[in-house]
């Protein structure tokens, strides 16, 4: 079997159309949605991510401003920023590119990150958000696993009463995954850097979502056969070259649906901050 192949990118561009659809209608309105990405330090892929992330939200009529604050930034400089971005009227949706310089200790970043208004948390990381995801509340889900979804629903992936395998589990990416995976009815298990026979866990599967961050972790003989293969993982092998978390060429023999790295997962993290940051506009106009 050779599985079908996940494109990521026109799956996006029909997301990015319908955001810039009712972009337009809230322009009628008078409000134009603005993004804020605050960047702290010179991190390389940190810089990349964010110009894509204000070419795609210019391309669909967003006001993105980048926010750069210096490598040395003193933790008060950030909160004072974020207080400022709470405050501005103009901005729908505030994002701190992750990770921050390494001397700002981890414990105080989540508690200034957590003073981003929940209203402007686009990103979905805020504790009120999260709660609301796990209460099934309507918020703020994390841009990748709401991309993931979409690329599923999109490629007529029925969920309900399958079996779903995450690997890893992080608040950006593994636990809102699993919980969106379960309000669609599926059974779902979380695997970890710390589970017991992970090939046999994955193997069980009819839907893998990725997100380990090891390059070509997981091996076909991992994968049932017609199984879909989300594959969030973006990694640079020592030759340059961007590969998933997903061995793509031996797993494609056997699944029945997968994404390629480049071109899967990442565009749709973008679209969905977009639709997000929208959402939060919306609101506004509502107000
Ligand atoms: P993370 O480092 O926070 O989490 C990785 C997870 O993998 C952890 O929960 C850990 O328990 C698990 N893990 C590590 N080693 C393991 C092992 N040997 N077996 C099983 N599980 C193991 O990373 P993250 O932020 O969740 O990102 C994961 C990957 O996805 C990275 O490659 C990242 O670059 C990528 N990513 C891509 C996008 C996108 O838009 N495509 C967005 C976010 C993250």
């Amino acid at each position: 079997m050779t599985a079908v192949k996940i494109d990521g990118r026109l799956i996006a561009s029909k997301v990015r159309d319908e955001v810039n659809v009712r972009v337009q209608a809230l322009s009628k309105q008078g409000v134009v949605p603005g993004l804020a990405v605050v960047l702290a330090g010179d991190d390389p892929a940190s810089q990349v991510y964010v110009r894509n992330k204000e070419r795609m939200a210019g391309r669909v009529g967003i006001n993105a401003q980048t926010i750069r604050l210096p490598e040395t930034l003193e933790p008060s400089q950030l909160r004072e920023t974020i207080h400022r971005l709470n405050a501005d009227e103009a901005v729908d949706g505030i994002l701190v590119q992750l990770p921050l310089p390494g001397h700002i200790d981890a414990a105080l970043a989540t508690s200034i990150l957590n003073e981003i208004d929940p209203a402007k948390d686009v990103d979905g990381l805020h504790p009120l958000n999260l709660g609301r995801l796990l209460a099934g509340e309507p918020g703020f889900v994390a841009c990748t696993p709401s991309g993931c979804m979409r690329l599923l629903k999109e490629s007529d992936v029925i969920c309900r009463g399958r079996r779903a395998v995450v690997i890893g589990r992080s608040t950006i990416v593994g636990k809102p995954m699993a919980h969106l995976l379960l309000a669609a009815d599926a059974t779902v298990t979380i695997c970890h850097s710390r589970t017991q026979d992970l090939a046999d866990r994955v193997r069980e599967a009819d839907i893998i979502i990725a997100a380990v961050g090891r390059p070509e972790f997981i091996k076909r003989d991992w994968v049932k056969p017609g199984a879909a293969v989300i594959d969030v993982g973006i990694n640079r092998t020592a030759d340059g070259k961007l590969v998933g978390d997903v061995a793509y060429d031996e797993v494609a023999e056997v699944a029945g649906a997968i994404t390629p790295v480049p071109g899967g997962v990442g565009p749709m993290t973008i679209a969905y901050l977009l639709d997000n940051v929208t959402r939060a506009a919306a609101r506004r106009a509502n107000r």
